[in-house]
């Protein structure tokens, strides 16, 4: 038999407009398809049960994708120099293909591979549109602000889908003898949990096909929307719900592009087209936060900006345990909180508030927030997580300017139904509307939710008091 290569799947975890997959295909070679779970992931604190079981799922679904063409996904665990080492040893594989990823962790990773590794190494640009380093300002310099950077990126022609043919012939034969088998959660370390939606390439792929279809006409009037259950039957219109498929690449950005683009052209409507500009800005801004956190890793570590380096953040365990429980008293900070831990997502307008509210009217430190939504986010990633805290915090990039604080009552009248509070905060049950986003101010407030744990208008003084300090203006 020619000598295999190996395609190492990552955050890629899809075979169609797969382009690492599609050289290593190309490369005429037998393909051995392996996924490593990599302890010091597993162990992460940024980690969490939801978003494995997640993993889990749609690499059951990838095996099951693989089995088609008579192949199966070789799964193995450890240390990923140590477990390449040893599959090119026992495959006599000549070359090992896979996709970039752009995080501090799987950069240094992947260079440890590289450095190690005395077979041909073929990494290539998948996980965005545009890569780190191809948009850049005149001088040459990464963007620090949003808007240029997305001019820059909308002036920059965008890669085309791949198509690949696949056949029985393309991968490699007996790979059943390579794999260990795909372990199950407890396995991995993680105690059972929350149910995930259904994580296949295919669920992408049709949850693109019914947004491009519909509900992209009216983005722009809908994706404020605080929905309840984004991922039933009947998921209302909204956004795209596509976060954890992107996430963890079953479904490419090049195929959400494209689908989008197809849409504008047939949009007949300014509302349309605005509609789906919008939706494209969104995907620019994934794009934006891995930029970012490209060029300047220390943000996963500290602020964007040392502006705001003497600031006295409050350390108060009880607070923010109360932020985590959904029991702050704010109805439009518990419901989306409570959201989070029933289904590893919540709604962008509500991750805004609870991080606003958390970082602004507790005065609690954006990372607290930031390692909460990994442990519990079906899409958390290491860039947008980090750059929505930091934004919301005001230390990031196109940062909420310090003073502009979220109003927790009049963000709750302006984007949340009685329904969706009262679904995901029950204790609200016989709360009339009027009532409904400030409960206390009822004569009989109901017993069993709590009052407000910090007074808005208070809080709101003191925030700016603090970052006022922090900027030699106090
Ligand atoms: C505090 C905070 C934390 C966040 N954490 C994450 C996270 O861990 N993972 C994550 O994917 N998004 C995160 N976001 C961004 C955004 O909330 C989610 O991408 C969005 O809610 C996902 O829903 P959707 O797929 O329906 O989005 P849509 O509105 O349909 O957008 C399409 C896609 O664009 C991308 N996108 C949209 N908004 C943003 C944004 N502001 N920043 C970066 N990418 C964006 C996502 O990939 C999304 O799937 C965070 C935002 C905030 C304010």
């Amino acid at each position: 038999m020619a000598q295999p290569v190996i395609h190492w799947f990552r955050r890629d975890l899809r075979l169609m407009d797969n382009i690492a997959l599609h050289e290593a295909i190309n490369s005429g070679q037998p393909v051995v398809p392996v996924f490593i779970f990599d302890d010091t992931l597993l162990k992460s604190r940024r980690v969490g049960a939801p978003r494995v079981k997640f993993m889990l799922n749609a690499l059951h679904s990838l095996n099951d994708s693989l089995a088609s063409y008579g192949a199966r996904l070789v799964i193995r665990r450890g240390d990923p120099v140590k477990v390449l080492s040893a599959l090119i040893e026992q495959t006599s594989a000549s070359a090992v293909y896979f996709n970039a990823d752009y995080s501090p962790y799987a950069r240094k990773r992947d260079d440890a591979v590289i450095e190690a590794l005395d077979v041909d190494m073929h990494a290539y640009d998948d996980a965005l549109l545009l890569s780190p380093g191809s948009v850049l300002k005149d001088d040459g310099d990464p963007y620090r602000v949003f808007t240029p950077f997305k001019k820059t990126w909308n002036a920059i022609d965008k890669p085309e889908r791949v198509e690949t043919h696949f056949k029985k012939s393309v991968f490699a034969n007996d790979l059943h003898k390579l794999t260990d088998g795909l372990p199950s959660l407890r396995d991995l370390g993680f105690d059972d949990t929350i149910d995930v939606p259904e994580a296949s390439e295919q669920r992408a792929k049709a949850l693109l096909g019914t947004f491009i279809e519909q509900d992209i006409k009216v983005y722009d009037e809908t994706r404020n929307a605080l929905v309840i259950d984004p991922f039933g039957k009947d998921r209302p219109a909204g956004t795209s719900y596509l976060s954890p498929y992107l996430r963890l690449g079953l479904l490419s950005p090049r195929q959400a592009y494209w689908a989008a683009r197809d849409a504008y052209s047939r949009a007949r409507n300014d509302d349309y087209k605005t509609s789906v500009a919008t939706w494209v800005s969104e995907l620019t801004w994934r794009e934006f936060y891995m930029h970012i956190l490209y060029h300047y890793p220390h943000v996963m570590q500290r602020d964007f900006v040392d502006t705001y380096e003497s600031l006295k953040w409050a350390d108060d365990n009880d607070l923010l345990q109360a932020w985590k429980d959904g029991k702050t008293g704010y109805p439009v900070v518990d419901a989306p909180m409570r959201q989070l831990k029933a289904i590893g997502w919540m709604p962008n307008r509500a991750r805004m508030i609870v991080a606003s509210f958390l970082t602004k009217d507790l005065l609690i430190y954006w990372k607290h927030g930031d390692i909460h939504f990994m442990q519990h986010l079906i899409d958390g990633d290491p860039a947008a997580n980090n750059g929505g805290w930091q934004w919301a915090a005001g230390t990031g990039t196109d940062a909420q300017p310090y003073f502009r604080i979220f109003n927790p009552i009049s963000q709750s009248e302006k984007y949340a139904s009685p329904d969706y509070l009262r679904h995901w905060i029950p204790e609200l049950a016989n709360v009339p509307d009027k009532y409904i986003h400030a409960p206390w101010t009822m004569d009989e407030p109901p017993a069993n939710y709590p009052a407000p744990i910090v007074d808005h208008k208070e809080a709101r003084e003191a925030t700016i008091a603090a970052f006022k300090a922090a900027r030699g203006e106090g």
